[in-house]
């Protein structure tokens, strides 16, 4: 099956072709700077071990404009691999919130389309555009099955303990206020590798998965289902991450309105772009603060201690959520590339079983690999994420049990 998997975003949409079952990318590519003057596609081809990328300049009306240029792409003689159109068996697209409706991946009706909007103002930034990705993928490949993966829907195993908020309960019984947490797809998709790795089914492991990038979240899966997560109702809570605060004391948001007059804008804007490592350090790569680092700078040492810090209590309370632990996964740009970021995350957790190998800790990580001391009680692992895979093996799992 020809699976186009879509993350369409507010001025950009992603996308990469796979076959299945065999798991083979044939394309990839971004479409950016959509409704610009001057937007842009890269469009890679793979054929055999080649990769081949062109370029595409030219304005983008809307998102529309965007996915027609890249199914003319994928039409292509020169960097083409399908004849036409109706040879997309499916399309996966990736949508940032499901709210409690969506538990698991689901085919795309008017219905689902209708709950997507709904759900909007608990994602506004996402929600639409992932919709309008839909909306326009309907039309440039009508054969396909249109099919959604939330990032929400792991998380809907949590038990109301872990995702209630302690507020009154109205806010929960009228306006659905709880812990929905996100990056569910990626959470997953190394809980799976994790338990190939510890050589068990997934259903028998409690793993504590840390997807580290730019944004950041951890997880205590049990059995492959998610019992807990880092983020909250929005992605602005849990780990310290580039340019969100994670956890924050909520007198925070009082003080800074009643007494620093701050709009509820400006509140955002300062939470969700102006803090995390950037706040402190006035940079968001995790690259830049180590070579800081490595030069005395006070504040990026200050920044990496605490975003560090984070990772560990989180850890600690994840270990105390499942009881056992057979397996710790770094994921993501910082957990699959930083070794000092990991280091430090693991750093005084040997009484709770966590033992990383020094050497085998070190360097960037382009494989899952074991990076635990062979006494380590925890099994400690590096495991690159692959959320398109995911999305495309979800995608082709629904169609075919539809
Ligand atoms: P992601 O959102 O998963 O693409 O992760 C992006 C982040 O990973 C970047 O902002 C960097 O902070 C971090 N990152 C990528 N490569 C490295 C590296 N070699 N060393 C440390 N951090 C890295």
């Amino acid at each position: 099956m020809k699976t186009l998997v879509i993350n369409a975003g507010s001025s950009s949409i992603k996308y990469k072709l796979f076959e299945l079952p065999a798991e083979r990318v044939l394309t990839t590519g971004l479409v950016e700077r959509i409704g610009e003057t001057s937007g842009r596609i890269v469009h890679t081809v793979f054929k055999g071990d080649d990769a081949h990328t062109v370029t595409r300049d030219g304005a983008l009306k809307d998102h529309r404009a965007g996915l027609q240029q890249v199914a003319e792409l994928l039409m292509d003689a020169e960097v083409g691999v399908i004849a036409d159109a109706a040879e997309i068996d499916a399309v996966g697209h990736r949508v940032v919130h499901g709210g409690e409706q969506f538990s698991a991946t689901t085919i795309i009706t008017p219905a689902v389309k209708t709950a997507i909007e709904r759900l909007a103002p608990f994602a506004p930034l996402h929600n639409p555009p992932n919709l309008q990705g839909i909306t326009v993928a309907e039309e440039v490949f009508p054969n396909a099955v249109q099919v959604a993966v939330f990032d929400t829907a792991f998380h809907q195993t949590m038990p109301p303990h872990a995702y209630r908020y302690a507020i009154p309960n109205h806010l929960y019984d009228d306006h659905r206020i709880r812990v929905y947490g996100f990056h569910g797809t990626s959470h997953l998709y190394v809980s799976r590798q994790a338990a190939e790795m510890l050589g068990k089914p997934l259903a028998e492991t409690n793993i504590i998965t840390a997807h580290l990038g730019n944004g950041a979240s951890m997880a205590a899966v049990a059995g492959g289902r998610s019992v807990d997560t880092s983020m909250g109702f929005s992605p602005l809570a849990g780990l310290m991450m580039g340019s969100r605060s994670g956890d924050l004391d909520p007198a925070v948001v009082y003080f800074l309105g009643t007494k620093l007059g701050k709009s509820f804008a400006e509140i955002d804007r300062m939470l969700n772009k102006e803090s995390g490592l950037i706040g402190i350090t006035g940079v968001n790569d995790l690259r830049d603060i180590e070579a800081r680092c490595a030069a005395g700078d006070e504040l990026a040492e200050l920044a990496l201690a605490m975003y560090s810090y984070r990772i560990r209590k989180y850890i600690g309370a994840y270990i105390a959520a499942l009881g056992r632990v057979d397996a710790l996964v770094f994921t993501a740009g910082v957990g699959e590339n930083s070794d000092e970021v990991r280091r430090r995350a693991c750093e005084g957790l040997e009484n709770l079983g966590i033992k990383l190998d020094a050497a085998r800790n070190i360097g960037r990580k382009k494989e899952a690999v074991a990076i635990h001391a062979d006494d380590s009680l925890v099994k400690i692992f590096v495991i690159p994420t692959n959320e398109e895979l995911e999305i495309a093996r979800q995608t082709v799992e629904v169609v075919k049990s539809a």
